[in-house]
């Protein structure tokens, strides 16, 4: 279980340094982040926090986050991960549909005032019986009688467990819809973690930068999980992501590795005074969550010196990450390819109408079998049917093609692709070459309604510091002769910031309503 991995963790790296949070400037070694670990965990159990209670997680990045995630895997309880973006109605949502009985908050973040709106539902949400505002009263007193606490009983706790108890409810990013609750097994975060973390290459002298949500699988399993079962360090930059403050603390702290979605990456790379920074620490990292443009990652690797990054591909559902790639690939399969299926999972590509498998380098449904699937969707049965068919495969709604010598390029999710007069486009080749253009920082593609071609293409584009405007008929001409006729994007629409979910994902669901209502 994640507690006995913890545990090996603090015996064998008890002295080095385990998580720092840089903005405040504290910092643990493996010993004294068990001790904290420890005390929220007897806390909890005093509260009468017992295995399988859902104890949910409002805050964003911080130390304690950390120990209620290791604390409630102690115990058995299961964590539910909140987005730190949640208003009102969505955090009666959350509550009620994972029955939430306690719950870890931060008093507030950014211009959220947490306390009030958890006072606001609580009345209507009849499962929530504690409420622990990080820093309060309440918290502290339970991190104190934790510490009273007998340690003897913590092992009795967590002897009971096992590998396939549920552990974690992590809700999907809600990029293409309502976000859904993803029920996790220590099995499934804990191999992720742990084989992410190898194809990083982690030892114990790594210390890895996350300015990515915890409560996202990218920080909790792909961050947490990896550092704790190699024993490497987690440096938290700031509470909430910042371009300048990631930078600061890269430099800072001498990191080993940076992790990001690609348009935090875009926006430390763009940062004022970016090549201010020493970042000379830095050997690998991971950018992962959606497609990772060549150009971003060839910048990462020539002017971040992250030389051995690595992309990854995976969904909430998945623990999360299907594929990656190794710092002994190509360069060209590095910055063009999520690389091949992690040790021990099986990947499938299918045509999604027929359920047969395609042909190597044709384009079809991925799918993934393994110790890496969810248990299932929280209380929603259906859902889970929808998605993990009767032989454990889960059908991840993208679309991926698959090299002879297994190396995965995902062209799209399917819900993304546009037929535009019959023909099937990929709108990331065509983003792939607007980011060619010198005066372009950031393009997407979308489908809008059309009635000649059913759909048109339309792009949504960001311009670098400085640079004018590019119309539609400066894109046409920039792409005729290099792009088929029907590639070309029909409309475009030039703006300073594209929808995004709090991981950082663009949500092309709203683009499209939004150019809906502006092409009438
Ligand atoms: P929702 O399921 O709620 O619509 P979501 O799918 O964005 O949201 P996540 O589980 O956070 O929620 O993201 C998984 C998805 O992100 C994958 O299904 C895939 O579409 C995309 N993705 C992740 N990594 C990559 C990558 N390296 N390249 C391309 N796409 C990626
Ligand atoms: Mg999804």
């Amino acid at each position: 279980t994640i507690g006995d991995n913890f545990d090996r963790a603090v015996a064998a790296f008890g002295d080095r340094e385990a998580l720092v949070e840089h903005a405040t400037g504290r910092r643990w070694t493996y010993r004294q982040l068990a001790d904290e670990v420890h005390a929220v965990a007897l806390g909890l159990v005093d509260l009468g926090v017992g295995k399988g209670d859902r104890v949910g997680i409002w805050a964003p990045n911080c130390a304690e986050w950390t120990f209620t995630q290791y604390a409630t895997a102690k115990i058995g309880a299961i964590l539910v991960n909140i987005n730190p973006a949640y208003r009102v109605h969505e955090l009666k949502y959350v509550l009620n549909q994972a029955g939430i009985r306690t719950l870890v908050a931060a008093p507030s973040f950014k211009t959220s005032d947490y306390a009030a709106m958890i006072d606001e539902v609580s009345g209507e949400c009849p499962d929530l019986e504690d409420v622990l505002l990080i820093g309060r009263e309440e918290w502290t007193s339970l991190v104190a009688i934790g510490r009273g606490g007998s340690a003897a009983h913590l092992d009795e706790l967590q002897a009971e467990l096992s590998a396939d108890d549920p552990i974690n409810i992590q809700y999907t990013s809600g990029t293409t819809g309502f976000p859904k609750g993803a029920t996790l097994s220590h099995r499934n975060i804990l191999n992720n973690g742990f084989f992410v973390g190898e194809m990083c290459g982690y030892t114990e002298a790594d210390r890895i930068c996350i300015p990515v949500p915890f409560y996202h699988c990218f920080g909790m399993v792909m961050g947490n999980l990896a550092a704790t079962s190699h024993g490497a360090c987690m440096v938290i930059p700031a509470p909430g992501f910042d371009p300048k403050a990631t930078l600061e603390t890269v430099a800072a702290e001498r990191c080993t590795s940076l992790y990001g979605v690609p348009t935090m990456f875009i926006a430390e790379l763009s940062e004022p005074g970016f090549e201010s920074y020493d970042l000379s620490s830095l050997r690998t990292g991971i950018m992962a969550g959606s497609p990772c443009p060549v150009e971003v990652m060839k910048q990462v690797i020539d002017r971040m010196g992250m030389t051995e990054v690595t992309i990854a591909y995976g969904m909430t559902e998945t623990s999360p990450v299907s594929t990656q790639t190794s710092k002994d690939d190509s360069l060209d399969r590095r910055v063009s390819t999520v690389g091949r299926v992690l040790p021990h999972l099986e990947v499938k590509v299918i045509d999604p109408e027929t359920g047969e498998t395609v042909p190597r380098g044709t384009p079809g449904e991925f799918c993934t079998r393994g110790y890496s699937v969810m248990l299932g969707y929280w209380e929603q049965p259906d859902k889970t049917a929808e998605a993990i068919d009767e032989d454990r495969w889960m059908h991840t709604g993208d679309l991926a093609a698959m090299d002879d010598e297994g190396y995965l390029n995902i062209t799209g999710r399917i819900k993304d692709m546009v037929i535009r007069g019959g023909e099937n486009v990929y709108p990331r080749e065509v983003e792939e070459f607007l980011y060619t253009h010198p005066d372009i920082l950031d393009a997407q593609v979308i489908g809008v309604p059309d009635e000649k071609y059913g759909e048109e293409l339309m792009a949504w584009i960001r311009m670098k510091e400085g640079a004018e405007p590019l119309t539609a008929d400066a894109i046409r001409e920039f792409c005729t002769g290099k792009l088929a006729h029907y590639k070309i994007p029909r409309y475009v629409r030039v703006v300073d910031e594209f929808p995004m979910t709090v991981t950082g994902k663009i949500r092309k669901v709203e683009m499209r309503e939004v150019s809906v209502e502006l092409l009438g």
